[in-house]
């Protein structure tokens, strides 16, 4: 399915290129996958731990029934298989749901207690024929539906479950020599149960797939520029208030710094808009690869304007970053013949640094970074100037 205006997304969107390159195969590039499996277990949570305590109510009914129909001597055995293992295996499961710590790992503990349990159905199949009582096999399907649908496992882990479960439940038939047309019926429903579950787990989890790129795409429609692929200036607000205020309680240093391409407006009239952009491109790629950590936070703030926001570094690393974003600029080598600060595309960079004070505010300190580029052009551009307030 083609999710809709995926034109209006920035290009360079991870989601966008794995949405064009498609998920047949239910697997995503390694930029995504692991984003992916955490939003799957959080997407599924609720249901896997509904689902675990409606197998627990379930799996005590079933000991009850046992209880009442069965000889005394077959119900010791089922009894510490139901109450010994499928009932502590769902307990401790449905327990995991609610540990945060265990949230990477839902899969493997739910894969492993659903094919437990299985087994361990299948091990009740297997005492009862031990003891020439004969247990209706469809217990077996209930648990197949129930891992496929329910519990919420990825399709591989669904499957590979299914498959053993079958085989051996297989195993135990052929041990005690049942009669072939009740065996090749038995295994047939049983077999059934495992293509429908395969199919409708494949779709699921390919629906869910396309729910976290479309997730995805929207954020990146809602904070990313179109053309930069930096953030736009409201995420930047965003995430630059949340710096401000952590520098605020903490008494750490905060660079703000606005950027400007220099006579861009004779850039555009003379090179055409396209080329514009393309150079505005460039010059947010250089910008971009400047910021790499969590409190850091660089924008296309519009037009030709960027701005940046650099949390507790020294006045001389901060100065040395912009200093390295000015003159890698330069170095891209973009032709600006009309421009009177150099012969090719540059910047001029204005620095607010600062401790944020209780009385000042995010805005107060842009504008000092403002105030920083207006005399980093008057002073000729294409240079970094930093200002104290
Ligand atoms: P200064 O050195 O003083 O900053 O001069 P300037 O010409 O860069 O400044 P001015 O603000 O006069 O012009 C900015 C220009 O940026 C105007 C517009 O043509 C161009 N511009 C703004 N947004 C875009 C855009 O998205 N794409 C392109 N190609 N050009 C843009
Ligand atoms: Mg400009
Ligand atoms: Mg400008």
């Amino acid at each position: 399915m083609k999710l809709p205006h995926l034109d209006w997304v920035n290009q360079d969107s991870p989601y966008l290129r794995q949405h064009h390159q498609g998920f047949r195969t239910l697997s995503f590039t390694d930029e995504l996958e692991p984003a992916f499996r955490r939003y799957h277990a959080n997407a599924f949570l609720v249901r896997m731990r509904w689902a675990l305590l409606v197998a627990m109510v379930l799996a005590l009914l079933f000991a009850v029934l046992d209880f009442i129909t069965l000889p005394e001597q077959l119900n010791d055995r089922l009894l510490s298989l139901r109450l010994g293992v499928i009932q502590p295996m769902l307990t401790l499961a449905w327990l995991a749901t609610y540990r945060r710590e265990l949230r990477d790992y839902l899969q493997i503990i739910g894969g492993t207690v659903a094919l437990l349990c299985g087994l361990a159905g299948v091990g009740i199949i297997g005492v009862a024929r031990h003891h020439a009582f004969s247990l209706p096999y469809e217990g077996i399907i209930l648990v197949t539906v129930f891992f496929y649908f329910l519990i919420g496992l990825r399709f591989t882990t669904a499957v590979l479950c299914g498959w053993l479960i079958f085989f051996a439940y297989l195993a135990v038939e052929l041990t005690f020599d049942t009669v072939t047309e009740v065996l090749l019926n038995n295994l047939l429903f049983l077999a059934l149960a495992n293509v429908i579950g395969s199919v409708g787990c494949y779709f699921l989890e390919y629906a869910t797939r396309l729910n976290f790129l479309a997730l995805g795409l929207l954020q990146d429609l809602a904070d990313k520029d179109f053309l930069t692929g930096l953030f736009n200036r409201r995420a930047f607000t965003e995430r630059a208030e949340r710096s401000w205020r952590q520098a605020q309680r903490e008494g750490r240093a905060l660079g703000l710094v606005m950027m400007d391409v220099d006579f861009f407006k004779r850039y555009n009239d003379h090179y055409g808009h396209a080329a514009g952009d393309e150079a505005l491109r460039q010059v947010a790629r250089v910008i971009g690869e400047h910021v790499r950590r969590p409190l850091d936070c660089t924008a296309r703030y519009g037009g030709e304007e960027f701005v940046g926001c650099w949390y507790d570094l020294g006045e001389e690393q901060m100065l040395l970053i912009l200093e390295k974003i000015r003159s890698t600029t330069e170095a891209l080598g973009l032709p600006h013949g009309q421009s009177d600060a150099a012969a090719v595309v540059t910047l001029s960079i204005g620095l607010a640094y600062l401790i944020p004070q209780p009385r000042q505010s995010l805005e107060d300190a842009l504008r000092v970074a403002d105030e920083a580029l207006y005399l980093a052009k008057e002073q000729g551009r294409n240079r970094v100037v930093c200002k104290k307030p």
